[in-house]
């Protein structure tokens, strides 16, 4: 069986963790996590990293960090990961869902000025696949209606925005703050994981307690302060260096994966572009591509069973994704009933291929033959 993912691993994740078992420091905040953070800091600009135990977990500091109360209200994209919404419902806020571009499932940045009202604190957008949303009129209404933006960039590990003046930021440092993962299906992976990015500098001694249970520990060990003690809200957001050690391995061949994930991704490209029964991935001009993912768009739901079908007949695993979140058994009575089709469509009719490291050149000759056929 082709499986759809493999997680990769570069050889050295025992060896760091036994570093860090014989380092006597197991627990978080160690050697590891912060070789980690200032590896983010440094390659990607953002002003400050803290590593968490999950995506869904940096998506909670961010919930946090912006003061998000009861009925405030969250525009959100429909087609994207439960935990996206999860994290600002925790806080009883109302999600008000965004549709998708119709080629493209980020969120469509001309549509969301209409959904703003005097409730709306914040924006979380989803850079699906790792290819950017809009970010440079997203940030723009932000500013006009004095909103707090949120990356979930779960996806989007070394992936760009390119602004019309030129510069290149990486995603994840445009909004307030982003959120990463590191889950074994992502591109850079520790098992479960993640990274919350704070690019506006107020948020990041407050995000230091919320990430240490609510404790001025960070700043104690510092010796900034004498004592430390409860002085907020917060959880046990910090993951142990053993996950951090793992990790560290990872970004040590961080050029290395992403190199071998494009040359698969631009395989698929070539062979795939002129074959009339789908659409490809749109890359748009502000936007890079960090091979997260390919995909496949179909006509309709029966074609895309067709091949799935035929596919799995042959031992090649490909898989769907979301499905519609304002339609999802949890949230659907709270959705106020807009109809969201680009949404709706890609749950029906998007279809994702098997993309590893390890991907031998044969077995992608195999699904590309299968799926031309
Ligand atoms: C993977 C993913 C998440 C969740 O990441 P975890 O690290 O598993 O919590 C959230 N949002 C998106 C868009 C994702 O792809």
């Amino acid at each position: 069986m082709i499986p759809f993912n493999k997680p990769y691993l570069t050889g050295k994740e025992t060896k760091y963790i036994e570093e860090a078992v014989a380092s006597g420091k197991i627990s978080g905040n160690g050697i590891f996590t912060q070789k980690c953070q200032k590896f983010f800091e440094d390659k990607y600009g953002f002003k400050k990293v803290l590593l968490t135990t999950s995506c869904t977990d940096a998506l909670e500091m961010c919930a946090i960090l912006a003061n998000i109360e009861k009925d405030d209200e969250i525009i959100i994209p429909s087609y994207t990961f439960v935990s996206t919404a999860l994290a600002f419902v925790r806080q009883g806020a109302k999600i008000i869902f965004a549709d998708s571009y119709n080629d493209n499932p980020n969120i469509d940045a001309d549509k969301i000025e209409s959904l703003i009202t005097p409730k709306t604190k914040a924006i979380v957008v989803v850079h699906y696949a790792g290819v950017a949303c809009d970010m440079e009129k997203i940030m723009a209404i932000a500013n006009k209606y004095n909103l707090i933006v949120i990356e979930d960039a779960a996806q989007a590990i070394d992936s760009f925005y390119i602004f019309s003046d030129g510069t290149k930021k990486a995603l994840g440092s445009i909004g307030h703050m982003g959120a990463f993962s590191f889950h074994e299906t992502k591109n850079i992976i520790s098992g479960e994981g993640g990274m919350l990015t704070i690019n506006d500098e107020k948020y990041i001694d407050r995000a230091e307690i919320i990430w240490e249970k609510g404790t001025n520990r960070s700043q104690f060990f510092r010796g900034e302060i004498n004592k430390y003690g409860w002085v907020d809200t917060g959880s046990s957001f910090l993951p142990s260096e053993i996950i951090s050690a793992f990790l560290w391995a990872q970004l040590e061949n961080l050029e290395e994966i992403q190199k071998k994930r494009l040359e698969i991704w631009n395989v698929y490209h070539e062979n795939l572009k002129d074959n009339p029964g789908f659409s490809l991935p749109t890359i748009p001009h502000y936007a890079t591509n960090n091979a997260h993912m390919f995909y496949l768009i179909f006509n309709s739901i029966e074609d895309r069973t067709l091949l799935i079908e035929k596919l799995k007949k042959n031992d090649v695993l490909a898989v769907f994704h979301y499905l519609s979140l304002h339609k999802s058994e949890f949230y659907n009575n709270q959705h106020d009933g807009r109809i969201l089709e680009n949404s709706d469509n890609f749950e029906d009719c998007l279809l994702r291929l098997p993309l590893f490291h390890s991907l031998s050149e044969q077995d992608q000759e195999k699904i590309i033959r299968l799926i031309n056929d």
